[in-house]
């Protein structure tokens, strides 16, 4: 961490660099604070006479800061400007494809956007009284509804705001589930192959993560889950398809397992785009879901903004939700309003969850239908089988079992040719217009390549990046990596040192 804060950066003399800098370029974009001038304002008014408030009229004298904050001061022209040239430099889902496998970033309409924009939905508060809000209630109850409907679940709540929050919240109510029960078990299972989050959930929940190998086929050993099941097992959380992209066949075998040591089994669905009205986690015999409506439910994943991880469970976990969840009524038909579960574990988020995200979801889920939604399963796993055949001969599938939506590649022959690891080849791939896969994930693939095309991108775009991971891997045999390590040249940055963002992290400018 840099030393300096942020008023320490503020107040620094920054301003007088800007004149040597150069406005444009691919590495020379200044900051705002080398685009400083003193005294340069973005407005101004004309003199008009009339009094002017003192700072004192507003606020009281002893809650004043003694000095203004030292912000940069910018022309508006050249403050757009700047905005404008940095916003054109990302690359995003709306630029092309995106094919980063595990954490899907893919195109959602425009329409869930317009439909988040509503006033009527986004101009409520939370804390209104529920006479005022009727509408959001009943959005709010019928996409629990629906989200159970989709899963095989019984009850749900859209507080959790994220993936890892809907984990955190199935295993405190898998908790609450055995203590009503008088049992306090103390480990959960997870396989090998798992999210970090899985691990990292149980740990913040307070169990003991014991690691489920894999075996050859890329699946759960069942031999070795049988052995690992015992009284002190709370329950098994599973991704299914698995993170390596293939559907755990011997599904019905694990639950039975669990379920005869009295253990709970979680589902991972934080991409359900596989399985969408085709099977349900419920049928499968899981007890507690959690989805991402911000990788499945159009809102994009990653970036940092606002997601949903609802959590739905079954009927008999239906008691122990986090509430207050919005109820009919009784007796008056149409009417909602907000109730606490029973048993309820208590709150998991303030007020309802991202509730923006929710309404994305409820329309991107009334726009398609239950038939829309199949079809979504069907292409995104169309689309990666499609791609993975392409690739065939040229990278290697260590588990090669029938992918879902995702599939994991491995570059590690093309290493052994050419010298370029999987981090080359993806640089690589920046310069023929796509954003690299997801890189050296699951861990138990050398040289992994993880790789998700999803069902929103057009056959000829899947095909146009078949093309270039193959074009790419020709390459580096040729010219033994030698391309490949020198990009990206194309971008506004090239490689940077990414160990050294990692754990040296400065997020202030200190010129
Ligand atoms: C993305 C993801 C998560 C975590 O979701 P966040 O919203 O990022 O917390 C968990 N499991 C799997 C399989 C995922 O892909």
């Amino acid at each position: 961490m840099s030393e300096r804060t942020v008023p320490d950066l503020l107040t620094r003399p920054s301003a007088g660099r800007a004149a040597s800098m150069p406005l444009m370029g691919r590495e020379g974009e200044p900051t705002v604070f080398e685009l400083s001038s003193p005294g340069r304002k973005a407005w101004s008014f004309r003199e008009t006479g009339l009094p002017e408030w003192a700072p004192e009229d507003l606020v009281p004298a002893e809650h004043l800061a003694g000095a203004p904050p030292a912000l940069p001061e910018m022309s508006e022209r050249d403050l757009v400007a700047h905005m404008s040239r940095l916003s054109s430099r990302n690359y995003s889902v709306d630029h092309g494809a995106y094919p980063l496998g595990s954490c899907t970033m893919k195109y959602n309409p425009k329409l869930c956007d317009a439909v988040a924009a509503m006033p009527a939905l986004a101009h409520c508060h939370p804390a209104q009284p529920d006479d005022q809000i009727q509408g959001w209630l009943a959005l709010l109850a019928d996409l629990e509804r629906i989200l159970c409907e989709v899963t095989g679940t019984a009850a749900a709540t859209l507080q959790p705001a994220a993936g890892a929050q809907g984990e955190l919240t199935g295993l405190l109510l898998m908790r609450a589930w055995h203590e009503s029960r008088g049992r306090t078990p103390t480990k959960v299972l997870i396989p090998d192959s798992a999210h970090g989050t899985n691990p990292a959930s149980a740990a913040m929940a307070g169990y003991e993560a014991v690691e489920v190998p894999s075996d050859g086929r890329g699946l759960v050993d069942l031999d070795a889950l049988r052995r690992l099941v015992s009284d002190d097992v709370a329950g098994l959380m599973l991704t299914n398809p698995n993170t390596v992209g293939l559907f755990e066949v011997d599904i019905e075998p694990i639950a039975a397992a669990l379920h005869a040591a009295d253990g709970l089994l979680y589902y991972d669905g934080a991409n359900l785009n596989a399985i969408l009205g085709a099977v349900r986690p419920g049928d499968m015999g899981f007890d507690i879901v959690h989805l991402n409506l911000h990788k499945t439910f159009a809102t994009p994943h990653g970036g940092g903004g606002p997601g949903a991880g609802p959590v739905a469970v079954s009927e008999r976990l239906a008691p122990f939700l986090p509430g207050p969840l919005p109820r009919p009524v009784p007796g008056e038909e149409g009417r909602y309003r907000w109730e606490m579960p029973e048993r309820s574990i208590g709150r998991i988020h303030g007020w309802h969850g991202n509730a923006l995200v929710l309404a994305r979801a409820y329309a991107y889920i009334l726009f398609h239908g239950g038939e829309g939604l199949a079809e979504i399963a069907r292409t995104a796993v169309l689309n990666a089988r499609y791609l993975k055949e392409r690739l065939r001969g040229t990278y290697d599938f260590p588990y090669d079992g029938p992918c879902m939506h995702e599939f994991v590649a491995s570059s590690a022959g093309i290493k052994r040719k050419s010298g370029a690891k999987a981090l080359d080849l993806a640089k690589r791939l920046i310069e023929e217009g796509f954003h690299p896969p997801t890189m050296y994930f699951p861990l138990i693939v050398d040289e992994a390549l993880m790789v998700e095309p999803t069902e929103t991108e057009s056959p000829q775009t899947v095909e146009a990046l078949a093309q270039a991971l193959l074009a790419v891997a020709a390459e580096a045999e040729a010219d033994g990596g030698a391309a490949a390590r020198a990009a990206p040249r194309t971008t506004p940055v090239g490689r940077v040192d990414e160990a050294a963002a990692a754990r040296q992290l400065r997020l202030t400018w200190s010129g």
